[in-house]
Parts: C-alpha cells; sequence; structure tokens
C-alpha cells in the first residue's frame, strides 16, 4: 500500500521535481564552475601582476620576460605592453610592436577601471595574427607618479575558458555553458564557442531575468536567447571584488531533464526501482561535477607547482597548507614537511610585523589583496622575497586562507643599495674635488698676478741692463704665466659648470645657438663660415647659460679647426630619439682622427701645438660636462680631411645631481 501510494507520488510530482533537482543540480555546476573561472583568472591575473611589475626600460629582456611567463599558460596568443596612448611597446610577437589599441575596449576600459579591480575581460575580438577571435585581459600599469601609464594584455584562445564550460555540462543536445561578460557580451560559450563568442543576450533572455532579479545566483526555465529551446538554467556573478563581475551560465533542455521522468516514470517498477535510478542519476550527476572540478583543480595546481616563484597558501591562524616545490626547495624541505609550519618559520624576524601587516590587509576590504617585501631564512642564508597576497574563499565566499606567491629579488635589492651608496660616494667625491678645483684655481690666480708683475718690473727696472737672452727669457717667463693664467681661468669655468647653476627651465635652442653666434659673430664673419640651423629645433628643459657654453664651444672649434682651402660650413640639427633629443654639430674642417675620438673630452687635451692652433684643450672637457649635467652623452664622428660631427643626447627630464 505504502509502495503503491508512495509511486503514484512519485509520478505525480514527477515533473515538478525533475525540474527541481535539476535546477539544484545546476547550480551546484554552476558555483564550481564560477570558482574554476576564478581560478584561471587568477592565474592570468598573477600573470599580468608580474609583467605590470617588471622594469620596462631594457625591452628585449621584457620581453623574453613576457615570453616565459606567457607559457606558463598554453592558450595564451601573446602578451603585450601598451603605453598610456594605447601603443603596443613591447610584445611577445614584435610586429605588433608600434600598433595603436587605444580604441579597443580592452585598452579603454582598463583605463577606468572601478577602484579595487585590476583586470579586465573583454569579449572577444578577431584580432589575432591570423583574425581569429580571442580574448583580451588586461590590466593598468601606474607610473612612478600613481596615474594610468597604459596596461598589460594578453590575448588567450577561446579554448581558454572554453574547455573548462566543457568538462561542466551534461554534453546532451541543448545543453551548454557560458561565460558572459557583465553587459551580456558572450566571451565563451560551449558547444560552437565560435558562433557564439561576441554575441549579445543581455535582451530577453535568462541572462535578464538574472539581472533583473539581483544577486550572486539564480536558476530559471526559460527558452534560451541563442538557439529558441526551453531550458533550465542556472547562472551566477563572479563576486569576488577584485575580479570582474563575469557571468556564468550553466544549461540543460527541459527535455532532456523531462526525459529523464519519463524514463523513470516508465520504468518504475515501483519506488525502490525509481529510488535506485534517482540516486544513479544523481551519483552519476555528481561524479562528472567531481571529475570536472578535480580535472580543473589539477591543472590549476600543476600550473603553480611548476611555477619559478614561491607559492604558499596557509590559514589565517598562520598554518600553512599549501607550498609548491619551488617554495619548499628554496627553504630546503620537502612540501610535506612545510605543511603545518606557521609561516613565521619561515619568515626573518624583523619581517613579520611587516608581513603581519600586509596579511591582515589582504583580508580587509576594498583590496583584497597586499604586497610585502621580506626577507625569507632560506637554505643559503636569507633572502629578499617580494610577495603578493591573495584572499582564498570558501564556496560561501568566507576569507579561509591567504595565498602569497613570491619572487626572489635579492640581487635586485643588492644592487639597488650597492648603487645607492656608490653614488652617494661618487657624489661626495665629486662635490670635494670640485670644491678643490674651485678653490686652486682661484687661489692660484693670486700668487700668479704677483709673478706677472714682478716680471714686468724686472723688465721695466733692469730692462737697460739685460742682453737679448735676458730679454728673450723675460718674454718666456711672462708667456708661461700668461698661458697658466689661462688654463687657471679655464680649470675655474670647468669647475664651475653645474656647480653655479642657474635655475633649470625651459630653452629654446634656436635662441640659444642666435646668442652664441653673436658671441662669435667676428669670428664668424672673419672666417666666411655660413651657419646652416634646421628650422625645427626643440624647446628643452635644461641651464640656459650652459647650453649657450656648449653650443658657443662646438661653433667656436668648427672655426677654429676648419680647412683654409675650403668655405666652412656648419650645420645645426637635432632630431626626436627614445627619451629625449640628439642634437648635431657639423662641420666640414680638418677632422679628427679615430684613435682620438675619446681623448679631445678629457681635460687639457689637445691635438695641436699652440703655435698651430690657439687653446688650452678645455672647451670640449667643458661641452662635456654640461651635457652629463644635462642627462645625456657626447661623441665624435669624423673622417679626417672630410669633417666632423659633434653629438649630443639632451634627456627630457636632466640629472639633478651636478
Ligand atoms: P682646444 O680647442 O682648446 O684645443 P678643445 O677641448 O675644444 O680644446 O678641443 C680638443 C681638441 O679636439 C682640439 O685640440 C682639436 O684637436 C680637436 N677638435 C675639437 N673640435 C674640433 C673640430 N671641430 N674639428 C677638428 N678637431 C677638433
Amino acid at each position: 500500500m505504502l509502495l503503491i501510494g508512495l509511486t503514484t507520488f512519485q509520478i505525480q510530482s514527477g515533473h515538478e521535481r525533475a525540474v527541481r533537482t535539476a535546477s539544484a543540480n545546476l547550480a551546484d555546476t554552476a558555483r564550481i564552475t564560477e570558482e574554476q573561472v576564478r581560478g584561471s583568472l587568477r592565474v592570468v591575473r598573477l600573470m599580468l601582476r608580474a609583467i605590470a611589475e617588471a622594469p620596462r626600460n631594457d625591452t628585449q629582456a621584457l620581453r623574453r620576460y613576457m615570453a616565459t611567463r606567457a607559457k606558463i599558460v598554453p592558450e595564451i596568443r601573446q602578451a603585450l605592453v601598451a603605453n598610456a596612448q594605447g601603443v603596443v611597446t613591447i610584445a611577445t610577437a614584435p610586429q605588433i610592436e608600434g600598433t595603436d589599441v587605444g580604441e579597443y575596449v580592452f585598452f579603454r576600459e582598463a583605463r577606468v577601471l572601478p577602484a579595487g579591480r585590476d583586470i579586465y575581460v573583454a569579449k572577444p575580438l578577431p584580432i589575432g595574427l591570423d583574425g581569429s577571435l580571442v580574448i583580451l585581459i588586461s590590466m593598468p600599469l601606474t607610473g612612478p607618479d600613481g596615474r594610468f601609464d597604459g596596461i598589460a594584455a594578453v590575448s588567450l584562445e577561446l579554448g581558454f575558458f572554453q574547455a573548462l564550460l566543457k568538462s561542466v555540462h551534461s554534453g546532451e543536445d541543448g545543453a551548454g555553458a557560458l561565460l558572459a561578460t557583465p553587459d551580456g557580451d558572450i566571451i565563451t560559450r560551449d558547444p560552437e564557442p565560435e558562433v557564439f563568442a561576441g554575441k549579445n543576450i543581455a535582451k530577453g533572455s535568462a541572462f535578464a531575468q538574472h539581472r533583473d532579479k539581483g544577486g550572486a545566483a539564480n536558476t530559471f526555465v526559460h527558452v534560451a536567447a541563442t538557439d529558441g529551446i526551453e531550458k533550465v538554467f542556472a547562472i551566477r556573478t563572479l563576486t569576488e571584488p577584485a575580479m570582474p563581475p563575469l557571468v556564468v551560465i550553466v544549461a540543460r533542455p527541459l527535455n532532456g531533464v523531462l526525459a529523464d521522468w519519463r524514463t523513470e516514470a516508465l520504468t518504475m517498477a515501483g519506488v525502490v526501482g525509481a529510488l535506485v535510478l534517482t540516486i544513479l542519476g544523481l551519483t552519476g550527476l555528481a561524479s562528472r561535477h567531481l571529475i570536472a572540478m578535480m580535472a580543473s583543480e589539477e591543472r590549476y595546481r600543476g600550473l603553480i607547482e611548476t611555477q619559478n616563484d614561491l607559492v604558499v597558501r596557509f590559514t589565517l591562524d598562520e598554518r600553512v597548507v599549501f607550498a609548491n616545490e619551488a617554495f619548499a626547495r628554496a627553504h630546503g624541505r620537502d612540501v610535506a614537511n612545510a605543511i603545518g609550519m606557521s609561516w613565521r618559520d619561515f619568515v626573518y624576524e624583523e619581517d613579520h610585523d611587516a608581513t603581519a601587516q600586509a596579511i591582515a590587509e589582504v583580508t580587509r576590504p576594498p583590496a583584497f589583496r597586499a604586497t610585502v617585501e621580506s626577507r625569507m631564512r632560506m637554505e643559503g642564508g636569507l633572502r629578499w622575497v617580494s610577495w603578493e597576497g591573495a584572499a582564498i574563499r570558501d564556496m560561501s565566499g568566507r576569507i579561509i586562507e591567504v595565498q602569497a606567491v613570491g619572487r626572489d629579488i635579492t640581487d635586485w635589492v643588492e644592487n639597488r643599495e650597492r648603487q645607492s651608496s656608490l653614488l652617494r660616494e661618487l657624489d661626495s667625491s665629486n662635490r670635494e674635488l670640485e670644491q678643490f678645483a674651485y678653490v686652486a684655481s682661484h687661489d692660484l690666480r693670486e700668487p700668479l698676478r704677483m709673478i706677472t708683475s714682478y716680471l714686468s718690473l724686472l723688465e721695466r727696472r733692469y730692462a737697460a741692463s739685460l742682453n737679448e737672452d735676458g730679454h728673450q727669457f723675460l718674454d718666456f717667463a711672462r708667456d708661461g704665466a700668461k698661458r697658466m693664467d689661462m688654463m687657471v681661468l679655464d680649470l675655474l669655468e670647468f669647475s664651475r659648470v653645474g656647480r653655479v647653476r642657474d635655475a633649470l627651465g625651459e630653452v629654446s635652442l634656436a635662441e640659444v645657438i642666435s646668442i652664441a653666434e653673436e658671441n662669435l659673430r667676428l669670428r664668424l664673419v672673419e672666417s666666411g663660415a655660413t651657419l646652416s640651423i634646421a628650422p625645427d629645433l626643440p624647446v628643452v628643459i635644461g641651464s640656459h647659460g650652459e647650453l649657450i657654453r656648449l653650443m658657443q664651444n662646438l661653433i667656436g672649434n668648427a672655426v677654429k679647426y676648419r680647412q683654409p682651402d675650403r668655405p666652412l660650413m656648419v650645420t645645426i640639427s637635432a632630431e626626436r630619439s627614445e627619451s629625449g633629443w640628439t642634437c648635431t654639430v657639423a662641420d666640414n674642417g680638418i677632422g679628427i682622427a679615430p684613435d682620438y675620438f675619446e681623448r679631445i673630452f678629457d681635460i687639457f687635451q689637445r691635438l695641436h701645438s699652440r703655435s698651430e692652433y690657439e687653446g688650452t684643450g678645455i672647451g670640449l672637457a667643458v661641452c662635456r660636462k654640461i651635457v652629463e649635467h644635462h642627462g645625456g652623452r657626447i661623441w665624435v664622428e669624423s673622417e679626417p680631411g672630410v669633417g666632423s660631427r659633434f653629438r649630443f643626447t639632451l634627456a627630457d627630464q636632466p640629472a639633478q645631481s651636478s
């Protein structure tokens, strides 16, 4: 009797129950899918972060670094960095460097991400090298001044999420899973990702109902927007604050769900049979979920375990629950051995407080992440590690663990310290030298003046009693004193560069050249020189007085070292370089042999005797000091008998130390 009653109940309520069971199962599946999507996004995010934090000045090194990072995820087509204007500066496929991506949504949206979020997932675009659809994930970069400084991005094959979606749905006709942007653009879907990727399902769909109903998870029975089939839907929105609120949808056709019930009703010989079937069905579905989850977890773990970066996860009461090979190896332990220890066992005592603070930050809104540099007690001694921590939540969204990914930055830290101590030493010794040169040259002029005046006195008083030799000796002595005075004056001028500093400001090179030209007018007219000055000379940041001196010395030398048998032509031009300007002062003078290209910039180095050309050999040394003071460098290109090209760079931001 009971059996019959139950059977009747079973059949009557079967339809409703079948839908309810399917909905509940699908809701579980959607939750697992969401977790997996989050895991995959976390891997991409860690990678983008590593690229974002890598130094960007050495293009080749960064390109190599990006290529090795990108290999962690096989579906990555390429990785790129674009500057604040949207121009690709570095890419693993160098042919796209220089491309303007400023108008693409993955650039524009990364620029305006809400606070606390640092990655943007764009709907697929056909910008793969072969025109196929790729998913772009981007992260904004921040410059030293805290402002937007471009993006780091990766393009991924649709397969990146699709493989995961495939593993969660039931596989029957009309069943499927999809991932969409918060606006309802399909990122990918299984089956038929190529057909649906990029399509919008925001209107009149289960997606719309989910959005209107609010909340993170919903189930509906609805006619699918993509294929017109009535289905059971389970929908979830990613709610982790740092993540983009992507939407995961899993669906089963109502027909399939009811088919289960029909089969159930038809084959049901009694309650036992029905129960067995239901249980079998449930366990079947559940084990499929489990296998899918394990496969994805396995994949995620595999990625982490094979990484060179250190990965460790610990509970809020500080116990390590996961450590990858790299972490264990660095600390001279087995993975099994590290588990159960406290993170404090690995971190150097002096850095416990800073580390604990960072961990506390990870568990707090809005960021739920933090970075810290800590010294770790590693096998070979203390090593500096830069850690990035993120919160790990359980299914209900509660933070249960902290995962930290770290990179050994000891070499970099040591280099940084060595460099700043060297700079400090250099700075103080430079200052001492300059002080010395200044005092020496200043004070030397006094005894020199004495020598010169006594020589004049000697000549006036004793001229009559000196023979011709005596007069010649006096001339030599006076000449020597005069030359020494010139050298002392030059030395004084040299020591003044960068020391007596007029304020740095905007300086028009054209104006500077015209003042130098004016100062040299007599010599230019006498020598019949033609000066050809490019019309598009820039305005640079620098010292007005020093730049006049620089141009005057270079033009003056061109006049001094001209070829006597041809009219002198001096050409001045400037071209834009990566970090500033390269200026050229070219002449058609006597030229310089390559052996002397370096030496001529040293103090008091000359290639000619005084009888050939006047001078002390300090002009180019002054030029070099001025250019270096402006953060640039100077060099010469020349062919003897043909002419010389003196070239120097001026950085956009001049060096502040002299
Ligand atoms: P100075 O002109 O007083 O000798 P500089 O430091 O200005 O000192 O120049 C160093 C040397 O470089 C000069 O002696 C000269 O031989 C060479 N030099 C400089 N400018 C030119 C030039 N435009 N053409 C050929 N040689 C040059």
